[in-house]
């Protein structure tokens, strides 16, 4: 998928559809405050561990990407919920 730079969206702070600069979130690493790391390192490290047995490695064909948009006349940045894609381009004008 093809994603203009610039785009012309709805703008919570202002209220009104302005041109919005297009940036896309890059994902950081799993937080070790989250329930399934901690019940992973409850697992001892020998027998069956369940269902963390499986082998890692089957990997989704299309990933879901964020972008945040900010708002050139309020210069604030709001973000949507993400959408599966498996190439994001940006695109200039
Ligand atoms: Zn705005």
């Amino acid at each position: 998928m093809k994603m203009p730079e610039q785009v012309r969206t709805y703008c919570p702070f202002c209220g009104k559809h302005t041109l919005h600069e297009v940036e896309r979130v890059r994902r950081g690493r799993p937080s070790s405050l989250k329930w399934i790391v901690r019940q992973k390192a409850r697992k001892p490290g020998r027998g069956n561990k369940g269902k963390f047995s499986k082998v890692p490695g089957g990997d989704k064909p299309t990933k879901k990407v964020f972008l945040r948009y900010k708002c050139l006349e309020c210069k604030k940045k709001h973000q949507r919920e993400g959408f599966r894609v498996s190439k994001l381009e940006m695109v200039g004008r």
